[in-house]
């Protein structure tokens, strides 16, 4: 194993910067797999993702002839993981996944420190305190990614039920002002690493206001929720994003891998 292969903590190939012509390139999702926490603890409808095993080398389980590859089948609710938002998720006018112009998942843009506690929701003051101490703006067209610490408290039920619960459902997020900041900044995208955009305040867990839901939405901004992996290694950089969806058509959501390379 080189120096190069494997980060232990986050499971993440390091970035291959030995290679001639490469960038440094850092992945900012959650791994997705069976032991996910997800929506629908709060009404006992746990809905992790499901893998069936399709097809195997050693012909499992169609027969002894599917001897061909291996070949799984998953279902899950749109909303697990490191996944993105239409508008259309809560605002009939809004777009659908696949009416999201092409220019929303690739560009540019700022990764915000925010450090916040559990229930606690981001103010307009704190985006521009965030920005004043990094030195970082937000410019029309970005893609604005927003770091809680929030994401170093994701786990699986499997592997604490009470944590993943907390994770699911008492999350820092947005709130009305500070979404409407972003929008009024001109943004494209926004990501953050609690598994909502809006604090779980706004939530069911709250008084149900997805008070920044709307207000992204009403201007047909996605929201990138759950990010994690090596987010804390791009913080406090401006980087170029890619942030591409499946384009699964009248999607209301979709799971999606987070790149960012920091810009010089
Ligand atoms: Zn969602």
């Amino acid at each position: 194993m080189t120096a190069s292969s494997i980060s232990a903590a986050a499971g993440i190939a390091a970035p291959s910067t030995d290679r001639p012509g490469t960038r440094e390139v850092y992945d900012l999702s959650l791994p997705f797999r069976r032991d996910m926490p997800s929506y629908y603890f709060y009404e006992n409808r746990y809905q992790p993702p499901m893998f069936t095993v399709f097809s195997h080398k050693e012909g499992t389980p169609l027969g002894p002839e599917t001897k061909d590859g291996y070949v799984t089948h998953v279902s899950f609710l749109t909303h697990t993981g490191t996944h993105v938002d239409a508008p259309r998720h809560f605002r009939d006018d809004g777009q659908y996944l696949h009416e999201v112009p092409a220019d929303r998942w690739l560009g540019e843009g700022p990764i915000l420190s925010v450090p916040k506690e559990e229930m606690e929701p981001i103010t307009a003051e704190d985006l521009e305190r965030a920005c004043a101490e990094s030195g970082l703006d937000v410019r029309p067209g970005d893609i604005v990614g927003i770091n809680t610490g929030w994401h170093r408290r994701f786990c699986g039920p499997g592997e604490d039920r009470d944590q993943a619960i907390e994770y699911m459902e008492r999350n820092p997020g947005l709130s009305r002002e500070s979404a409407e900041w972003l929008v009024a900044k001109g943004i494209v995208t926004v990501m953050i690493d609690s598994p909502a955009i809006d604090c779980a305040r706004f939530m069911p867990y709250g008084d149900s206001s997805f008070q920044s839901h709307y207000a992204l939405f009403a201007e047909n901004v996605p929201a990138v929720e759950g990010l994690g992996g090596q987010l804390d290694e791009v913080t406090g950089k401006r980087c170029l994003i890619s942030c591409a969806p499946v384009r699964y058509e009248n999607g209301d959501a979709f799971p999606l891998r987070v790149l960012a390379s920091p810009l010089p």
